[in-house]
C-alpha cells in the first residue's frame, strides 16, 4: 500500500522538484576551482566516455516557467561574439590532458534555443567546432529545437552537419495554453517542422511535452497525447510542470502577494495522473516506458546516449555560459554572467565558475539516484563498478520505499513501480547523505 503523502506536498508550490545531479548544486563552490583545474590536467580514467554539451542561450521570448540562463535581446553581432567565445572554449578544452586521445561519444546542443541561430550561423559554428573536436565517431548528436524557429533549409544544414537526434520542444498544442505560458510557437509550426524533419530522414525525433502547463485540463491533455501519437515520434519526453524561483510565473505570484499558486496550476496528483494516462496511451500505441519521463517507439533502436552516458558516470565538457559538466570526478559549472563568460575567454581562460570534487561514495549515490529514474537498478552494475551491494548499503532506504509501494527489490535488481516512477524525484533525497539533505537543492 502506498503511504498517503502530506496534503501540502500535493500542491504545486514554488521550488524545484526535478533532481538532475548529486551532490546538490548549492554545494558547488568557486573555492573548489583548483580541484577542477587539476582534474582537467590529468589523464582520464580508462574506458570513460567523453561528451560535449554546448549551451546556446538565446530564445525568441522567455517562457513564463523558465529559469534557465537565456537572453531574448541579443542581436546578430552579439550572437557572433558568443559563438566565437564558445568555439574558443572548445579549443582550450581540446588541448587538455583530460582528453587523453578520446573521441567524442556524444554531443548535445541545448538551450535556450539552439535553433534560434540562422542556418548560416549554425553552419559556420558547427564547421569550426568539428574542425577542433570532430564528432564523426559520436554515437549521437542531439539538437534542441523550438518549432517556430525552423525552416526546411535550416534542418537540411543540421542533417548535413551530422545531427542524429532532433528534439522538438512542443510542450502543448493548444494556442491559448502556449500563449499564456509564454511559448513562442504555434501549432501549425509544430506539424510543419515535424514533417520536414521526417522527410529529411533524421534517425531520431523526440517530442517534449509538459504535463500541467497553466490552463491545462483533462480534455486538452488527452488531445495533446492523441496528436503526439498520430505524429509518431521516435520518443516522447514528458515533464511535470514545476514553478521554480526566478521565473515570470513565480514573480507574478509574488506581485499578487500570494505564495499559493492558485492560478490553474494543477496539483501533483493531477499531473501524475496525466503522465500516467499518457504512458498508458503510448504503451497501447506500441511505445515502451524508458524512464520516469520518456517513452520510446523501439527500445532496441531508440537510444538516448547523452542521458545514459551521463547517468553512468561519463565525462562531459559543459560549454557556454552557466553550463554544467563533469570530468575526472569533479563537477563543474561555468560562470553564469554573459560579460564574465566573454571576458574570461577573451583572456584565453576557461570560464569556470564553481566546482565540486565528488567522492567515490557520492558518485555511487549519484549514479544510483539517476539510474533509478529508468525504473530499474541493476545490482550487478554497482557491485562491479563500486564494489558495493547497494541493497545492503542502503537497506533502510530501500525498505522504506518498498513498504511505501514505490519499488520492489529482487535478488539482482530494484524495480520501480508505476506510482513510484511517476513521483521518483520526490523520493530521491532519502538517499542523500545527511550533510546534503537540508539546504536548498539549486
Ligand atoms: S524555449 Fe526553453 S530555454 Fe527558452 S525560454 Fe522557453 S523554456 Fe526557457
Amino acid at each position: 500500500m502506498a503511504a498517503a503523502p502530506a496534503v501540502d506536498q500535493e500542491k504545486t508550490g514554488l521550488g524545484n522538484y526535478f533532481i538532475a545531479n548529486y551532490p546538490p548544486f548549492s554545494f558547488w563552490k568557486p573555492t573548489n576551482l583548483p580541484a577542477a583545474n587539476e582534474a582537467l590536467n590529468r589523464a582520464p580514467v580508462p574506458g570513460t566516455p567523453l561528451g560535449l554539451y554546448l549551451h546556446i542561450p538565446f530564445c525568441r521570448k522567455r517562457c513564463k516557467f523558465c529559469y534557465f540562463r537565456v537572453y531574448t535581446d541579443k542581436n546578430a553581432r552579439e550572437i557572433e561574439v558568443y559563438t566565437d567565445a564558445l568555439t574558443k572554449e572548445v579549443e582550450l578544452l581540446s588541448k587538455l590532458p583530460v582528453i587523453g586521445g578520446r573521441h567524442l561519444h556524444y554531443v548535445y546542443f541545448g538551450g535556450g534555443t539552439p535553433s534560434y541561430l540562422s542556418a548560416a550561423q549554425l553552419r559556420e559554428l558547427m564547421t569550426r567546432l568539428r574542425a577542433i573536436m570532430p564528432w564523426d565517431q559520436a554515437e549521437e548528436v542531439t539538437f534542441e529545437c523550438e518549432p517556430g524557429t525552423l525552416q526546411q533549409h535550416k534542418l537540411e544544414t543540421l542533417r548535413e552537419m551530422g545531427v542524429s537526434r532532433l528534439s522538438l520542444g512542443v510542450e502543448n498544442f493548444k494556442p491559448e495554453i502556449l500563449k499564456y505560458n509564454g511559448r513562442a510557437h504555434l501549432e501549425e509550426e509544430i506539424h510543419r517542422a515535424f514533417g520536414w524533419a521526417r522527410d529529411l530522414g533524421f534517425p531520431q525525433i523526440n517530442i517534449d511535452l509538459i504535463a500541467g502547463m497553466v490552463g491545462e485540463d483533462w480534455d486538452n491533455w488527452k488531445v495533446c497525447v492523441e496528436k503526439t501519437i498520430a505524429m509518431g515520434p521516435d520518443s516522447v519526453t514528458i515533464y511535470q510542470m514545476e514553478l521554480p524561483y526566478n521565473t515570470v510565473f513565480s514573480k507574478e505570484l509574488k506581485i499578487l502577494g500570494n505564495d499559493e499558486p492558485t492560478m490553474a496550476v494543477a496539483d501533483w496528483p493531477t499531473k501524475r495522473a496525466w503522465v500516467d494516462y499518457a504512458f498508458s496511451e503510448f504503451v497501447k500505441a506500441g511505445y515502451s516506458i524508458s524512464s520516469a519521463y520518456t517513452v520510446v517507439k523501439s527500445k532496441e533502436k531508440t537510444k538516448f546516449v547523452y542521458r545514459d552516458a551521463l547517468w553512468h558516470g561519463a565525462d562531459m565538457f559543459g560549454t557556454g555560459v552557466a553550463s554544467f559538466g563533469q570530468v575526472n570526478g569533479v563537477h563543474l559549472q561555468n560562470v553564469d554572467q554573459w560579460e564574465q563568460y566573454l571576458e574570461k575567454l577573451d583572456r584565453n581562460e576557461l570560464p569556470l565558475g564553481r566546482a565540486l570534487p565528488v567522492t567515490p561514495r557520492e558518485s555511487l549515490i549519484r549514479e544510483m539516484i539517476l539510474q533509478i529514474k529508468t525504473g530499474r537498478l541493476d545490482l550487478g552494475y554497482f557491485q562491479s563498478k563500486f564494489a558495493v551491494n547497494i541493497l545492503k548499503e542502503f537497506e533502510p532506504q530501500f525498505r522504506k520505499l518498498e513498504e511505501d509501494g514505490w519499488l520492489k527489490t529482487t535478488s539482482d535488481s530494484v524495480e520501480v513501480t508505476r506510482p513510484g516512477l511517476l513521483q521518483i524525484d520526490r523520493q530521491l533525497p532519502i538517499f542523500f547523505d545527511s550533510q546534503f539533505k537540508s539546504e536548498r537543492y539549486t
